[in-house]
């Protein structure tokens, strides 16, 4: 059994993570201070084995001196594209004073250090399918640029403690991911168009939704960070599902899904959004054997269920 800490455990992906890492043994330590992570996200982990909650901002001090860690998983970062205005600071702080923390704390309990970085590191990207070996292109000071620049200091400062102190890192470049426990208000495409649609309300389809993106089930995602920790690679690694559709194409699967007649508002596209985004995944399939396995269909209906569960209550 190893000891497994997770930034930003109360959070969407995190609180799968924590979920997996318990069902597969682990003591779990989950930091998190709840500025978009929610504790219902983590409500009933205690019962699955070892689980800690702390409620902290990992910005301040981390107070783990006396425990014993040998994974850190750092996925601390509000990360929908509403935030990157709404929570700028904080989000500038955490990809860097928080990110930092734990690097030192990496290297003081000589832990394996796994970043949760993304495919926003590529901007609005001029190569498809974006290689790790892309450099991007994004905007330095644009209405994004507080996340994409977080991310891209961030991986920066992993490489930089992994040559300084030899410690050993992990870089995740996560690509768009859904699933049950994403904030039905946080205003990212799926959640947004599934919420429309059990109101009743008209679809907003930013632009003409044309612009592509392709969407990677939780539970392949949490598999793959996973399976990055376990592996001996270094380097930045691609997780994401490489099926690509337009954003009109998803609105009509959930429409279907949800037996419901087309009803479609058209807004103006946000400053910067990246026109395609799609990952090469062929470091992950040679070096994790990973790739996803859940089809977007079978996806949608688990995440569509989740959403009327919470708003039947
Ligand atoms: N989008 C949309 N309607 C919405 C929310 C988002 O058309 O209600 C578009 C958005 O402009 C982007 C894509 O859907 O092109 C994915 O947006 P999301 O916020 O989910 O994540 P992003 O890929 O931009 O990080």
């Amino acid at each position: 059994m190893s000891v497994c800490l997770v930034t930003g455990g109360a959070g969407f992906i995190g609180s799968h993570l924590c979920e997996y890492l318990l069902e597969r043994g682990h003591k779990v330590i989950c930091i998190d201070n709840l500025i978009t992570g929610d504790l219902k996200n983590i409500k009933n982990l205690s019962k699955l084995g070892d689980f800690n909650f702390i409620n902290r901002d990992i910005c301040e001090i981390t107070g783990l001196d006396e425990t014993h860690i040998d994974y850190i998983y750092h996925l601390a970062s509000p990360a929908s594209p509403d935030d990157f205005t709404r929570l700028s600071e904080e989000i500038l702080r955490v990809g860097s004073i928080g990110t930092m923390n734990m690097l030192t704390l990496a290297v003081n309990k000589r832990a394996r250090i796994l970043y949760a970085s993304s495919s926003e590191v590529y901007g609005d990207a001029m190569q498809h399918p974006q290689s790790e070996t892309y450099w991007g292109n994004c905007n330095p000071i644009g209405i994004r640029s507080t996340y994409d620049e977080s991310k891209r200091f961030s991986e920066a400062c992993m490489m930089a403690f992994h040559r300084k102190y030899d410690i050993d890192v992990r870089i995740a470049r996560i690509f768009n991911t859904y699933g049950p426990k994403m904030r039905p208000d946080d205003g990212r495409v799926i959640p947004n168009f599934i919420t429309q649609a059990l109101k009743g309300e008209p679809l907003t389809i930013y632009g003409d939704g044309s612009q592509m993106r392709s969407f990677c089930y939780v539970s392949d995602m949490v598999k793959g960070l996973v399976k990055m920790m376990e592996s001996d690679y270094h380097l930045p690694v691609n997780l994401g599902n490489p099926n690509e559709i337009t954003i009109m194409e998803l609105a009509v699967i959930i429409c279907e899904i949800m037996d419901r007649e087309p009803d479609y508002k058209f807004l103006p596209l946000p400053e910067d959004d990246p026109k395609r985004r799609l990952p090469d995944i062929s470091v992950a399939k040679e070096i994790l054997g990973w790739s996803p396995q859940v089809d977007i269909k079978d996806g949608l209906e688990k995440t569509i269920e989740h959403f009327s569960r919470m708003f039947s209550l």
